[in-house]
């Protein structure tokens, strides 16, 4: 969990030169998070000298500023992540609420009883999270990965080497790297940066990646940019999609947003 921050907005008038070469006004913001992670990267004698990093850490700190701690990920326990991780490919969170929901009421959300469960009766359950049929066998799959690969012990998987859990993960049907580095990340609670489709459009259009960019050099900008630290990474992806679900939708809303001081 993150540290409880004293929160402080404040607007400098230091310049600030962004990633086209212009001078803007800077908002030095949430000082502290930023002392925080800058103790944490002092004390991995880790530091932001790349301008990717450091400006992919300016936008972390606007949209802290803006939204705050997101508390992510929203569940109870590892195996909620976990299978909400699954349902919540291609709908919204609302949805994904009440299938959990259903499932829990069913007493479906155990991994015993996932595993019992038919697909038919999962997807009954799930059906508000829509593609049940689909994510019903997905959620099979991965129960019978866990069955298979780690004898039915969540926390021997959640605490394999990342490499080999992703790669795992990977191989299950229907798993993509979105969702496997979710697990990772929200139930495993290892340092992973988890890219989605918002990710790709906001650093797109802040002229940071091609249209044709992989998730895997998406990844790699966070990545290779930023410190290994698992609550920094945690709370990145979730104000991404925050920025995302109300500010930068098809047609964005940058006068708005917090990131909108790069575009004006
Ligand atoms: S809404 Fe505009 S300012 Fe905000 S992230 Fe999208 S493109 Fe950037």
């Amino acid at each position: 969990m993150f540290r409880v921050y004293k929160f402080m907005v404040r607007r400098t008038t230091e310049p600030m030169i962004d990633m086209t070469g212009k001078t803007r006004v800077s908002f030095q913001t949430c000082q502290g998070i930023i002392d925080f992670v800058k103790i944490e990267m002092k004390a991995k004698r880790i530091t932001l000298k790349t301008q990717t990093g450091q400006r992919l850490m300016e936008m972390f700190d606007l949209m802290f500023a803006h939204f705050g701690p997101r508390h992510w990920w929203p569940a109870e326990t590892e195996l909620e992540v976990i299978v909400g991780a699954v349902l919540t490919q291609n709908t919204n969170w609302k949805n994904v609420e009440k299938a959990i929901l259903n499932l829990k009421e069913r007493g479906l959300l155990s991994l015993k009883a996932l595993f019992s469960a038919s697909a038919d009766e999962l997807a009954l359950e799930i059906r508000p999270a829509g593609y049940y049929n689909i994510k019903a066998r997905r959620l099979k799959n991965l129960i019978s990965f866990i069955e298979d690969h780690y004898g039915g012990n969540l926390a021997s998987m959640l605490e394999d080497d990342i490499t080999g859990l992703r790669h795992g993960l990977l191989s299950v049907n229907g798993i993509g790297p979105e969702t496997a580095d979710s697990i990772i990340l929200y139930a495993a609670n290892r340092p992973i940066f988890v890219v989605d489709a918002y990710t790709h459009r906001i650093l797109k259009r802040h002229g940071m990646v091609e249209d044709t960019v992989t998730y895997q050099d998406m990844q790699e900008l966070f990545m290779d940019n930023l410190p290994e630290d698992t609550r920094l990474f945690n709370e990145f992806h979730a104000l991404i999609v925050e920025t995302g679900k109300d500010y930068c939708r098809k047609k964005p809303l940058c006068d708005k947003c917090p990131l909108g001081i790069y575009l004006s």
